[in-house]
């Protein structure tokens, strides 16, 4: 089992010595060579399947976390995105003929796919292994080389990686920099062929804003309130456990976590129902007064947000149905807690929640919630439990969100082949997974070989002009 060596943050003269290293790697036009993209997809694939144990733990470690999640949402989905990448890379990087067109077939119009040089990938602290690997599958298929910069939140994951990478990648294509405003800040001074974030808006408005200073092109990957619009009429019990799964996974740290639960009032006293069966189903410590010792949760990242959602869930004016009682800040646990009867104004409401608290807000119809999504901020992902196709369809086409998801939760930026991203003030670029991920690196680069016979044909484009008669 590999050990961790201690965390340490890259000196800002050396991010300067990293970029023009990894400039000088690209140049070597090593990376054009799919053989040699498929060598590095299956090297990482190697270095997470051989540290598998050490990265579990790292994980736990960081977040607190109970270890089949980190197996199922990040080592598991991570390796599985670099083989797709590695089984694909050959079909999506070949050059692209389009569909024939008199005025043009014989210029033999072309799409090659490029890649874009050296990128930057910023990393957020919530899955912390599978937000480096992802984006980097599709980068590396696409040729580039690149600088990861992962979440400082997470010492452990962040410290196993620096110290793994090197050797299973040549240093002169992948490089970590740690570090944290300073550090990301140097980096974003630099000139990049593409900048992926993922993180909160506050800070995707810094990177977006310093990316242009380089006309760098970048993708947001942001977060944002997701809603759940529940059909009193839907399969209630099997609605409960997957929105309790989806929320209380990683301690409702999930870019994508359900954020609040649109109810029609009449119905919210038999949805809390089958909410509180599930609830002592999953969490039986928790259920109980006084709670045991939590075992299937994950802690929150830090005291800082233990406070922030400790805060909202004091502020409140909603009934806890769920949970509740038992938060502690020194081990920064809060209990997964359900509130009901929770109001649009309420303290819940003022900011994407990103911990283990679900409002209940009870409607008087699912019109009610509609206008209050669309008067706000795009969600990055919109669920709805319903069986009726007509009432989806009309939740779906009144509203704009990253994604729109119908009986399921928080699985949507793993399925493969759909271009997860945001919207809005949710972001923009979809990746995840598979070609888009490398589409996001690629510069679509179109070209034509005119050959000299056309200018029989299309000889009347030269000047003078006079005496010239063009009809259409
Ligand atoms: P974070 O605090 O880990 O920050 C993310 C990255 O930004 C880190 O690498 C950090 O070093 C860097 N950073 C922080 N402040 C900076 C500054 N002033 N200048 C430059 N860089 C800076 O994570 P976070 O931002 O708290 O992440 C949580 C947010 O990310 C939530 O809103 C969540 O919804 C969103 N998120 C989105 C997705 C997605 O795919 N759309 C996925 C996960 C998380």
């Amino acid at each position: 089992m590999a050990t961790t060596t201690p965390f340490a943050y890259t000196s800002l003269e050396e991010i300067e010595q990293i970029h023009a290293e990894l400039k000088a790697g690209f140049k070597t036009g090593q990376t054009k060579s799919i053989a040699f993209r498929k060598y590095q997809l299956l090297q990482l694939a190697y270095l997470l399947q051989d540290n598998a144990k050490a990265l579990e733990e790292a994980l736990t470690k960081d977040l607190g976390r109970p270890p089949l999640e980190s197996v199922m949402m990040e080592i598991g989905a991570s390796i599985s995105e670099l083989m797709e990448a590695y089984k694909n890379v050959d079909k999506w990087a070949a050059p692209e003929k389009p569909s024939r067109t008199l005025n043009f077939m014989f210029m033999n119009p072309v799409t090659y796919k490029e890649p874009k040089g050296v990128v930057l990938i910023i990393s957020p602290f919530n899955y912390p292994l599978w937000l480096i690997m992802s984006p980097l599958a599709g980068a590396i298929a696409a040729g580039n080389t690149v600088v990861i910069k992962p979440a400082e939140g997470c010492p452990a994951i962040a410290a196993l990686l620096t110290e793994q990478l090197p050797k299973y990648i040549d240093p002169s294509f992948i490089r970590i920099v740690n570090g944290s405003v300073a550090e990301t800040t140097k980096l974003l001074d630099l000139p990049w062929g593409h900048i992926l974030y993922t993180g909160s808006g506050r800070v995707g408005k810094i990177v977006a804003a310093a990316a242009v200073k380089h006309l760098t092109p970048v993708t947001l990957e942001l977060g944002g309130k997701c809603p759940v619009f529940i059909d009193p009429a839907s399969d209630l019990k099997l609605a409960a456990k997957r929105i309790v799964w989806g929320k209380f996974t990683n301690a409702g740290q999930t870019c994508v976590a359900p954020d609040y639960i649109l109810v029609p009032k009449e119905a919210q006293e038999k949805f809390v129902k089958e909410l509180k069966t599930v609830y002592a189903e999953f969490y039986p410590e928790t259920a109980e007064s006084p709670p045991r010792p939590a075992q299937n949760t994950s802690k929150m990242i830090n005291q800082a947000a233990w406070k922030r959602v400790n805060g909202l869930l004091q502020a409140s004016k909603g009934t806890i149905v769920c949970g509740g009682e038992g938060a502690d800040e020194d081990k920064k646990f809060i209990p997964p807690t359900i509130l009901q009867d929770v109001t649009f104004e309420d303290s819940l409401m003022s900011e994407e929640i990103f911990g283990p608290v679900l409002p209940i807000i009870p409607v008087e119809n699912l019109d009610t919630g509609i206008a209050y999504v669309n008067a706000n901020d795009h969600p990055l992902a919109l669920y709805v439990f319903t069986q009726n196709d007509a009432l989806k369809k009309k939740i779906f086409s009144s509203t704009l969100s990253g994604s729109a998801v119908a009986n399921e939760t928080i699985i949507i930026p793993g399925v493969s082949g759909l271009p997860f991203g945001g919207v809005g003030g949710s972001g923009y670029g979809g990746y995840h997974t598979g070609k888009y991920g490398f589409e996001i690196f690629t510069h679509l680069r179109a070209s034509i070989d005119t050959p000299s016979w056309i200018d029989k044909l299309l000889g009347v484009r030269y000047p003078p002009y006079t005496d010239k008669n063009l009809d259409f």
